[in-house]
């Protein structure tokens, strides 16, 4: 039904069926608007017809008839497509009044002022979403206006619009249901929606239904509300019914944030009946469908009606909480708490928050400038901007922006997206900054109602403070403060929810999941976030520091083999000691240390910059033999292509000395380990394997040092040599490479470079964006593995490695390991495991049970 009728009409539909209280209406399918968009922008032959005969049922229902001078029926005409694009397509309200028809409300109603507010909001809304009108010159003439009744405010509309579109404001109601109609049907490919699409990945051929549905008035007097319910606390996830209202108001009112709202739970005061009314249907709509709802309502006159539910977005801490929670409580299965979770959104489990002690040295400084609303939880801090425009623009130059507004719209999304963090000063939240933001898992206050701000001259005024245009202010999502200056932040740390449901995966996963972590550090994260071993543990991240740079470059600079051996000798306790440590860590669990890999120049200055140092030098008349040297030496390593020049295990087969030491580090630090009782599990991997000789070559003389070393420490020791398959032919050939391997790891980053001759280095800056905006490609095959071509080596590798070794283990260790879709494919393929960075764990967990989950789906 989605797919037809969106997810707003199919929600009305079922909430209809169920019997709860929703005004009739009809919809018109997203079929009709993709061919309204096929045809030219002419509506489908017929449509129209349609739409006003099933009109007459309703018509009938609710005994009121469009466009009827004594009893007239308004209706909504409302966007809705099949995945919720919240405030991006366009909605027009109180439709079907003219200036008869107004007449006719206002007795009918006996409520002139009614009829009017009706009316005057009626003309706004469809004069900017119809007609095209900006929408700042009706406010400016409401605001102009303040204390002139509504009549000379429509009159003034109206007018305005005759200058504008020169035409009268249309009387004809068909023909404004006509034009309502396309203009939902066109607000489909508005920039902001189409921006939102392309953020959201949702596709482009969706379209939208329109929901034509009657009105109902939550601005009827002070008997009449509208609102939004969740069904749970949709920052945290706790049980509790959460959300705003405001009395005497329209929808419009609650989502743009014009009047900041009252918090729900005031209504059992105010609107005792319609309360218990609401809390009991919202309970049983969150049984119905067994997901929190995020459910919009009209009271009129004492009387609830449901205008919309759907599944409440909400933070990835309220998710977890929620799933879990319903889970305990028997609502729905672990299965479906598992696939309810989006993996990626678990990265907002790693938000910051506030250091403690900056804060407190904050507050005691008196830099408490104002408490908001609690919109989005996380901290950040960074420079006031006041533009969307100028936050795009500063954050692409790396600068941390907090997007600061009165409230934001839909057409402030690329503004919103690069910045830190956002601050408005009116709005509740469920107003668009706030949803916008939660959806993002961006640091978010609302409704900041102290803090007074001038667009024009660039600056916010607060408490008798004046803040300027890229002050530097921070933000606290979770608890609504505003600080001026910087607070520092800190790491993050998963709730226990986010235990349990990880927990959780491990009854349903296959795949295996280890990390990439090159220090005990990051091995101690790996662990604490559930990885069973690290899957790449990148050796040449141990020669970068500061101690060590000198010495590999001495190795480097090394004219003879005594002199290099030298130079290495003096890395060997290095290496060691870090081995050590992270064997220490992972106490006996796999640890895959890959031997040197990147081109020797990575560790030397770069040409350009030794050579002006050497020009310098000389212009001064000082010494620059050892710069020149150094010079030298590196114009020596240069390659044309160094990604496929002298690297990996050709560096092994060039400098054997090198591999020597790092397994003889390798296995003294486990030698001594295990002889001190700690386990090991020692896998050493060759990178960059291309032919089953050079394995060969490399393994059979790394395999005397590790024996003379363990013969020297009198101890055996379990380990396994094994290798990278990141070469297009590797993968073709694994076969043969598996006669000397007892592991294969998918280098996925240097197999996508090297499958489809893109850099890894500069392709995404020069031509991958417009292959993707052109859709030559659908993702980023650095993001997403490429299944069709590099998935497929991968999957010959797999048959082959197997059929030459059936106990072959296979991981993967690129970037991929952590990305879902990836990981699902390396399910599919009966991969063992997948490495990924630390933090990506226990994305790469809930991922590895949703694939397992997948394919039983498929199976049943
Ligand atoms: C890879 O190529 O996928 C890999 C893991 O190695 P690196 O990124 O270090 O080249
Ligand atoms: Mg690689």
């Amino acid at each position: 039904m989605r797919e037809y009728l969106g997810g707003k009409g199919t929600g009305l539909v079922q909430m209809t069926h169920a019997g709860f209280p929703v005004p009739p209406g009809l919809i018109i399918t997203t079929k009709a608007c993709n061919e309204y968009a096929k045809n030219q922008f002419q509506l489908p032959s017929g449509l129209l017809e349609q739409v006003f005969e099933k009109l007459t049922t309703i018509e009938k229902e609710t005994n009121k008839k469009l466009g009827d001078k004594t009893k007239p029926l308004l209706v909504s005409v409302r966007s809705g497509a099949k995945f919720s694009m919240p405030g991006m397509m366009d909605t027009v309200l109180n439709l079907g009044l003219n200036d008869e028809t107004v007449l006719a409300l206002s007795k009918a109603t006996s409520n002139e002022s009614f009829a009017l507010d009706c009316y005057r909001r009626f003309i706004q809304m469809f004069g900017n979403v119809v007609l095209g009108i900006q929408k700042g010159i009706f406010e400016a003439i409401l605001e102009e206006s303040n204390t002139n009744g509504p009549a000379k405010i429509i009159a003034k509309f109206k007018e305005t619009i005759k200058e504008k579109t020169k035409k009268e404001f249309p009387q004809d109601v068909k023909n404004q249901l006509e034009l309502a109609i396309e203009a939902v049907f066109k607000s489909w490919n508005n920039p902001r929606a189409k921006y939102y699409r392309k953020l959201n990945k949702i596709q482009d051929d969706l379209g939208t239904a329109v929901n034509i549905q009657t009105m109902v008035f939550g601005n009827m007097g002070n008997g009449s509300a509208t609102g939004v319910a969740f069904t749970r606390n949709p920052s945290t996830g706790e049980d509790e019914v959460y959300g705003e209202y405001l009395i005497n108001a329209q929808g419009e009112d609650v989502v743009a944030g014009i009047r900041t709202p009252k918090k729900i739970t005031e209504m059992k005061k105010e609107l005792p009946e319609a309360y218990k009314q609401l809390l009991e249907c919202i309970k049983k709509l969150e049984l119905f469908y067994k997901d929190m709802q995020d459910t919009e309502f009209t009271i009129e006159q004492n009387k609830l009606w449901l205008l919309q539910t759907r599944a409440a977005k909400r933070t990835a801490q309220a998710a977890v909480k929620a799933a879990v929670d319903m889970t305990n409580t028997k609502i729905i299965s672990k299965e479906d708490a598992i696939r309810r979770i989006d993996p990626l959104s678990l990265n907002q489990f790693l938000l910051k928050s506030f250091d403690p002690q900056s804060k407190k040295q904050a507050e005691d400084e008196n830099k408490l400038l104002a408490i908001g609303l609690n919109a989005s939880p996380g901290a950040a801090c960074g420079k006031i901007i006041f533009s969307p425009d100028e936050s795009e623009i500063l954050s692409q130059n790396g600068e941390k922006i907090i997007l600061v507004r009165v409230e934001t719209c839909p057409d402030d999304i690329h503004g919103i997206v690069p910045a830190v963090g956002v601050l408005t000063s009116r709005g509740g939240m469920t107003s668009h900054a706030a949803v916008v933001a939660r959806g993002m898992g961006k640091p978010c206050v609302v409704g900041c109602e102290t803090l007074k701000i001038d667009l024009n001259k660039e600056t916010a005024s607060v408490n008798g403070r004046t803040l300027k245009k890229g002050e530097l202010i921070s933000i606290d999502g979770s608890s609504g403060q505003v600080f001026l200056g910087e607070i520092k932040t800190k790491e993050p740390k998963i709730s226990n929810e986010l235990k349990i449901l990880l927990s959780w995966t491990d009854e349903f996963k296959q795949l295996g999941i280890r990390a990439n972590a090159d220090t005990p550090i990051d091995a101690k994260v790996a662990i604490e976030f559930g990885a069973k071993g690290i899957g790449l543990c990148r050796t040449e991240h141990m020669f970068m520091q500061q101690d060590r740079l000198p010495w590999i470059q001495k190795m480097i600079m090394a004219t003879s083999q005594v002199e290099r051996e030298e130079a290495l000798t003096n890395l060997l306790p290095f290496q060691k000691q870090d081995f050590k440590e992270i064997f220490k860590v992972m106490s006996g669990l796999p640890v895959t240390i890959r031997l040197l890999d990147p081109p020797l120049h990575e560790f030397l200055p770069k040409f350009d910059e030794l050579a002006i140092k050497v020009s310098e030098l000389k212009y001064k008349s000082l010494d620059s033999t050892k710069e020149e040297k150094l010079l030298h030496r590196v114009k020596a390593l240069h390659e044309a292509n160094p990604m496929m020049g002298l690297r990996g295990c050709r560096l092994g087969i060039s400098y054997p000395e090198i591999n020597k030491m790092q397994v003889q580090a390798i296995f003294e630090a486990a030698c001594e380990l295990e002889l001190a009782g700690t386990k090991t599990n020692v896998e050493i991997m060759i990178p960059l394997i291309c032919e089953t000789k050079e394995l060969k070559l490399v393994k059979d003389m790394l395999e005397k040092v590790a024996k003379e070393t363990m013969e020297k420490y009198k101890i055996n020791i379990d380990y396994k040599f094994g290798t990278m398959i990141e070469v297009p032919r590797a993968a073709l050939t694994a076969y043969e490479i598996a006669e000397h391997a007892e592991f294969f790891s998918f280098g996925t980053n240097d197999l996508t470079q090297m499958t489809f001759a893109f850099s890894r280095d500069d392709a995404e800056a020069t031509f991958l964006s417009k292959y993707l905006d052109e859709k030559i490609l659908t993702e980023n095959p650095f993001e997403v593995l490429d299944e069709s071509g590099v998935g497929k080596l991968m999957k010959i590798a797999v048959q082959e490695g197997k059929k030459r070794r059936p106990e072959l283990k296979i991981g993967i260790c690129g970037e991929h390991g952590g990305e879902p879709k990836s990981i699902s494919y390396a399910h599919k393929i009966g991969l063992d495991y997948v490495s990924c960075s630390p933090f990506r764990v226990p994305i790469a967990r809930l991922a590895a049970a949703q694939a397992c989950l997948k394919v039983k789906e498929r199976d049943v």
